[in-house]
């Protein structure tokens, strides 16, 4: 895949749109998506299960910008949803309810309603407890339930604890060997019909095995699903798949698709596939402006505009985002921290990089910032989330304006007297 970010006379450019343009119309900092990145991601992704019944229910988590989740679904995704705003987002978009798919270990009464009388296509169960609330509450709207529950195969994903999802001890979904109890329970329920089996196991998945050994004991218990009466149509194989942030080697989409389909493909089923920062981290940029320079004994600080609110996976995981200036390098390389405004000592964007001399006003872009930047962004320390834009070719667009300091206090109030 062609690099959507690329440097052309010394400046860095989104697709054919100088960056420094982009930051001198919106201001910083901002996030810049390629549209052009996102679909060829999509359509690899699709062109390597050519030929295998499948979904790919985009998880929405990753990047929910309406002009971003509308252009998958108009190249045929569903959508994967975490929550009733998601589902909001993803309707809102133009997403077809029938290709919706909702996961989530805490699904409220409301959310479960909402996404039934909507009509969408699965709901996978992490509970038995929640298995009943969802009988409950299709009963009460007069609608049936389509369910699978998330097993949790106990497979080590070998990534960050934080995004690991499928050990013993994770609180997702429920133990693979308590399946089949929980498969007959539902089958006993009147409001809910039992269509198949989910595994989701983590997140930034850089080897295939861990895919590999879940899904041959996903397969194990559909068989063993199907010799009891159950009805297995469908397979959610969750999402995960690794992305290149550094000097990672994740494994390409093709031979993703082997894995899947030497363990599930025999299956006759229907496979679901909930990618989310495989398709959106590197079809996106964080440009951040640079305000100072300063020294603290020897270490070299740049202190720049865009903060840990603003993206807080350098924060949150110390992950590692590579971050180059937009413009032509002015010196020598040094050894500098990149940090924000925000008042926390974890309120960094790179640590330790070499980059060259800056002056005020630069401009830096933190590239991979696609997935899981902008959806997790918040308003810590009084910051208005910032801009996004998403380009196509030379042509660009503000796909959600900057938020306004009245943004900030909307809904607040001071009350005169307290009732109640
Ligand atoms: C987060 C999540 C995904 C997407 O994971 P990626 O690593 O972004 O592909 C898919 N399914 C579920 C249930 C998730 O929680």
């Amino acid at each position: 895949m062609s690099d959507p970010f690329p440097r052309t006379d010394g400046w860095l450019h989104a697709e054919a749109v100088p960056l420094a343009r982009i930051a001198e119309k919106v201001g910083t900092p901002v996030y810049v998506y390629s549209a052009t990145a996102l679909a060829e991601r999509y359509d690899a992704l699709e062109a390597a299960f050519e030929g295998v019944g499948h979904l790919i229910a985009y998880s929405i988590k990753s990047n929910a910008n309406l002009a971003v989740v509308h252009d998958l679904v108009e190249r045929g995704a569903g959508v994967d949803v975490t929550s009733r705003g998601e589902l909001f987002r993803a309707l809102r978009a133009g997403a077809d309810p029938a290709k919706i798919v909702y996961s989530g270990v805490g699904k409220r009464d409301d959310e479960i309603a909402a996404a039934l009388e909507a009509g969408i296509k699965l709901f996978n169960v992490e509970s038995r407890a929640e298995l009943r609330r969802i009988d409950a509450v299709a009963g009460e709207t007069g609608l049936e339930a389509p369910v699978a529950f998330r097993v949790n195969p106990d497979v080590d994903p070998e990534t960050h604890p934080y995004i690991s999802t499928g050990l013993r001890t994770s609180k997702f979904g429920i133990p693979i060997q308590e399946a089949v109890g929980a498969y007959a329970e539902a089958k006993a329920l009147a409001h809910v019909r039992v269509v198949g089996v989910d595994c989701h196991i983590g997140s930034q998945l850089t080897k295939l095995r861990p895919f590999g050994d879940a899904l041959a004991r996903v397969a194990d218990l559909v068989r063993e699903l199907r010799d009891a009466g159950h009805a297995i149509e469908v397979i959610d194989v969750g999402g995960g798949l690794g992305v290149v942030y550094d000097e990672e080697r994740p494994p390409s989409m093709r031979e993703y698709a082997a894995v899947v389909g030497d363990a599930v493909g025999g299956l006759n089923c229907e496979i679901i596939l909930e990618p989310g920062r495989s398709i959106t981290a590197n079809a996106g940029v964080f440009v951040t402006r640079v305000l100072y320079e300063k020294e603290n004994e020897d270490k070299h600080f740049v202190v720049v505009d865009g903060a840990m609110n603003d993206l807080i996976r350098p924060a949150l995981y110390q992950s590692f985002q590579r971050i180059e200036p937009v413009g032509p390098p002015r010196s020598e390389l040094r050894t500098v921290d990149v940090v924000g405004p925000v008042c926390e000592s974890g309120d960094f964007l790179a640590k330790q990089r070499r980059l060259p001399a800056l002056e005020r006003g630069d401009l830096l872009a933190v590239r991979s910032a696609g997935a899981y930047g902008f959806t997790m962004a918040s308003n810590y320390n009084g910051r208005p989330r910032c801009a996004e834009v998403l380009v196509r070719g030379g042509h660009w667009a503000v796909v959600r304006e900057p938020e306004s300091l009245d943004d900030l206090v909307r809904g607040e109030s001071i009350p005169g007297d307290l009732v109640g």
